[in-house]
């Protein structure tokens, strides 16, 4: 076993109003530079919809993630490395700017600078902010925001729904989707890179571009199944979302985190054992959620804590993973779910699924309190497909879906009935599996946790980084008590995980 460090970030799916506060203070922090205008590090999608850029769930079209082959190895679907060499000039598996859209800005000297007295209204016009040429604006990062843009139908999550699902007003349904990169466990991206440029840092597992190293190859851009590489048209260099590694490293939550008004992302640590990803991303697709939980290594077990402390991992560290959210939500209660795991990067943002639809449980049963039948009952006929989020979140494993939809509307009834008469409905308890802390304390984890319980962030880091730092240098040695056995040096010197680039 070989203990590694992930900080990962859970968003409950419930809560986002999709006022995209998450993609402005990103974008101002990070992409608001030449040659990053249409670049959204974070951006915000209405579900059911193509996304941004359009399609990028159609891997069938972009050739992003992994798949298994003939003989039941993983490979990239980008092809292996010669395949990857033959198109290194032209490679046809890039999304253009129009699947991303043409950044517009504005002549606003015309408002400005209006002469007094005019008959008619100045209006400001759109011009590209590429070419600087008057265009017309025809799709954004956020166009099909709340249903506009007619083209929810074409959401590939809606194969075979076809005659369950009407897009008529009052019988649609819409959620909102805040996507980041995902920080991949097997990221796509770093072993398609044929530069070397894109790595996993060894101490928090962020994936990250080395911006000396990339010379502008595009493969990663390809290889991401979730698109969340971009091409800076200035530099011509990759770049992605850092996971605001600076603010990370002192132990502060990333911006979108921190400015989120639904307040409905959790950040923490979580262990895994290194040695099994390649494993768990290998499995049947039946499997791989089951795979990729069990990566995850408990916090509280002792022998997991003994061996951090033997790894050289920081005792804050140890207590931080201890007391991580994202560890709570994903392996204890159960109800955080992996965005697309089939796409098989093993991604390390995971979701609560949206369960607004059956909020009056008890309401559509007549009652004041729901018992578990109304619940359960009412689960069974959400207005979101359990389908359509089966295809999102579980590679298409709709009774896991359901079970933790089932666990959260049973909280909500559960609460309802103990705060309305101080009635608790055990039979609830008894078809989720859970007892009444352990829901109470679930409730509030998603409802009212504060700022320190959901940004769970050791601020020892910079100390871990600064020991990688001085193995880079071939200064081996622990100045801070980290332990040099608990990295792998890499054979060219550089930091970051060796992600073996063989298996493509
Ligand atoms: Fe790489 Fe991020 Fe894409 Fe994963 S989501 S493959 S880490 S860019
Ligand atoms: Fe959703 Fe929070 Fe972003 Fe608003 S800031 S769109 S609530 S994730």
């Amino acid at each position: 076993m070989r203990i590694r460090a992930q900080v990962a970030m859970v968003m409950n799916l419930d809560k986002c109003i999709g006022c995209h506060t998450c993609s402005v203070t990103c974008k101002q922090t990070w992409t608001n530079r030449e040659g990053t205008e249409y670049v959204w590090f974070n951006n915000v999608e209405t579900k059911p919809g193509i996304g941004y850029p359009k399609h990028y769930e159609d891997q069938e079209r972009w050739k992003g993630g992994w798949k298994l082959d003939g003989r039941g190895r993983l490979v990239l679907r980008s092809g292996g490395r010669l395949a990857r060499l033959g198109k290194i000039f032209a490679n046809p598996d890039l999304p253009s700017i129009d699947d991303y859209y043409e950044p517009a800005t504005f002549d606003k000297d015309v408002l400005v600078n209006a002469p007094a007295g005019l008959s008619d209204t100045p209006v400001k016009r759109p011009y590209s902010a590429l070419t600087g040429s008057p265009m017309s604006v025809q799709w954004g990062a956020n166009w099909e925001d709340s249903l506009g843009g007619q083209t929810a139908q074409e959401d590939p999550n809606l194969a075979g729904l076809a005659d369950r699902v009407r897009f008529e007003f009052e019988k649609t349904f819409m959620f909102h989707l805040p996507r980041i990169c995902e920080h991949c466990l097997n990221p796509a991206c770093v072993s398609a890179c044929p530069s070397g440029a894109m790595y996993k840092r060894e101490e928090d597992g962020i994936v990250l571009v080395d911006q000396d190293r990339c010379r502008g190859w595009r493969m990663c851009v390809s290889a991401c199944p979730y698109k969340k590489v971009y091409v800076n048209h200035a530099t011509g260099k990759a770049e992605k979302c850092t996971l605001c590694f600076p603010r990370i490293e002192a132990g502060q939550p990333t911006i979108c985190a921190e400015t989120c008004v639904g307040r409905l992302r959790y950040l923490g640590i979580v262990w895994y054992d290194e040695d099994a990803v390649l494993a768990a991303a290998s499995v049947p697709e039946s499997e791989l959620l089951d795979a990729q939980r069990g990566v995850f290594l408990d916090p509280h077990d002792p022998v997991v804590r003994a061996a951090a402390r033997e790894a050289g991992h920081p005792e804050e560290w140890i207590e931080a993973a201890a007391a991580s959210p994202v560890w709570t939500l994903i392996s204890e209660y159960r109800i955080a779910l992996p965005l697309h795991p089939e796409y098989r990067t093993l991604p390390m943002v995971w979701y609560v699924p949206p369960l607004s639809p059956v909020l009056d449980a008890a309401g559509a049963a007549g009652r004041d309190t729901a018992d578990a039948d109304d619940v359960f009952h009412t689960i069974s006929e959400l207005r979101i497909p359990l389908e359509y989020l089966a295809s999102l979140f579980t590679a298409g494993d709709v009774e896991v879906v359901a079970g933790v939809l089932m666990k959260l509307a049973a909280m909500r009834s559960y609460m309802r009935g103990r705060t309305l008469d101080g009635t608790v409905a055990a039979e609830l308890l008894d078809g989720i599996g859970m007892t009444g802390e352990q829901v109470e304390a679930m409730y509030r984890l998603l409802a009212i946790a504060k700022y320190d319980e959901r940004y769970v962030i050791p601020a020892a880091h910079s100390r871990q980084a600064a020991v990688l730092d001085s193995q880079a240098a071939g200064q081996p040695g622990c100045p801070v008590g980290f332990h040099p056995d608990s990295v792998t040096p890499r054979a060219d010197g550089r930091r970051g995980l060796t992600i073996d680039v063989e298996r493509s």
